[in-house]
């Protein structure tokens, strides 16, 4: 055999060696994340240091969803999930059709309001947990990157005050910091995010539709705007240069007000909504769509005359990813839109077989 041939067949022997080593290394690796996920549960050999703090985690959140991202940034994948199996409750937001809506609620113009309510769901990263976690909260003391959901919206300039300058990272590392920027704000819940230390560790994912992740733009978070430990809710405060999609988020959350104004003349507020709608990230997956049917009120106490603090549950699925969620409901109209206050419900609990949101504010009713 020639000098040539030889280095040929060693540098093709050489190529498959690696081929499969990569091979070998993907099936470990997927193995490995089977073998957590099910020592999470309680069903898999003895745990390594790793995953004693993991499982320790997801004890601390007792019966909240959020969830414990690995390394591909996935927690569970679909068919390992023990609580909604192969995930055939959801929708997959790219593919999402007006037929995917429970009859005879799928019309034109809710799928369009859901459609909107899909682009203003958002993905959290949140790598590692503030020391001011209280012992007994959720994941005080755990230092692994969670995963949550929220939906966003464009503060009313008249509710928040100017800062003069950017005050991203970027601008800061520079004199003349730009005056061209706009404020995006996220609803989600409290166990998610939990003050400002937290708020500068989170990055927030918008479009995050498919695994492809073409369309994704990125969002750093900047500070915590208001938060409430007993509602379990909190606004993170975002800043971007690209004004062009503060006008969109602005746009699409207009155009959800007045479907809702014109849906609650529609299907009257009642004491029992008909159909809940709740758009996520289940597992840090791309966003999938869930209903519930079954939806009740539950009174908490009064604000004022005309509102008072509620909690919903429902039927609606969700998994661990999907605390911090909107809980929408057909017919209802949300008290405020543009300010500060704890105006929605979000989903922060699996609770028994349904699911429960955190405290907001409703309508009293007058019926
Ligand atoms: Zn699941
Ligand atoms: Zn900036």
């Amino acid at each position: 055999m020639g000098r040539k041939r030889r280095l040929k067949l060693l540098n093709t022997q050489r190529n498959s060696i690696a081929a499969d080593r990569t091979q070998r290394i993907k099936i470990e690796m997927s193995n490995f994340w089977e073998m957590r996920a099910r020592q999470r549960l309680g069903d898999g050999p003895e745990m390594s240091k790793d995953d004693k703090f993991l499982k320790m985690a997801y004890e601390s959140q007792g019966d909240h969803e959020a969830g414990i991202l690995q390394e591909d940034g996935m927690e569970l994948t679909a068919t390992s999930c023990q609580k909604n199996p192969g995930h055939v409750c959801y929708f997959e937001a790219s593919k999402f059709a007006k037929d995917n809506i429970p009859k005879p609620y799928n019309t034109n113009d809710i799928f369009a309001c859901i459609s909107e309510l899909i682009f203003l769901t958002v993905k959290l990263i949140i790598k590692g947990t503030s020391g001011a976690r209280p012992d007994n909260y959720d994941f005080a003391n755990s230092r692994l990157t969670r995963c949550g959901s929220g939906s966003i919206y464009i503060p009313d300039p008249e509710k928040r005050t100017r800062d003069d300058n950017c005050p991203c990272k970027k601008c800061k590392n520079y004199q003349n910091r730009t005056t061209d920027f706009g404020y995006i704000w996220v609803t989600t819940a409290k166990h998610v995010i939990y003050n400002d230390e937290e708020a500068q560790r989170t990055k927030v994912w918008l479009n995050y539709d498919d695994v492809a992740k073409e369309n994704v733009s990125k969002l750093h978070g900047h500070r915590l705007v208001v938060d409430n430990e007993e509602a379990d809710r909190c606004i993170l405060e975002c800043v971007t240069h690209d004004l062009s999609l503060c006008g969109k988020i602005n746009q699409a959350r207009d155009r959800v007000k007045d479907f809702e104004r014109q849906f609650s003349k529609e299907f009257g507020d009642s004491e029992a909504p008909p159909l809940a709608t709740l758009i996520s990230h289940p597992h840090g997956m791309p966003k999938r769509i869930g209903f519930g049917k079954d939806v009740k009120r539950e009174f908490v106490k009064a604000e004022n005359e005309d509102v008072e603090w509620t909690t919903y549950t429902y039927d609606a699925p969700t998994c661990t990813g999907s605390s911090g969620a909107l809980v929408w409901l057909l017919g209802h109209e949300r008290v405020g839109f543009k300010d500060n206050k704890i105006t929605t419900h979000t989903h922060a609990k699996k609770e028994g077989l349904r699911n429960k949101s955190g405290r907001g504010l409703d309508y009293v009713k007058k019926c």
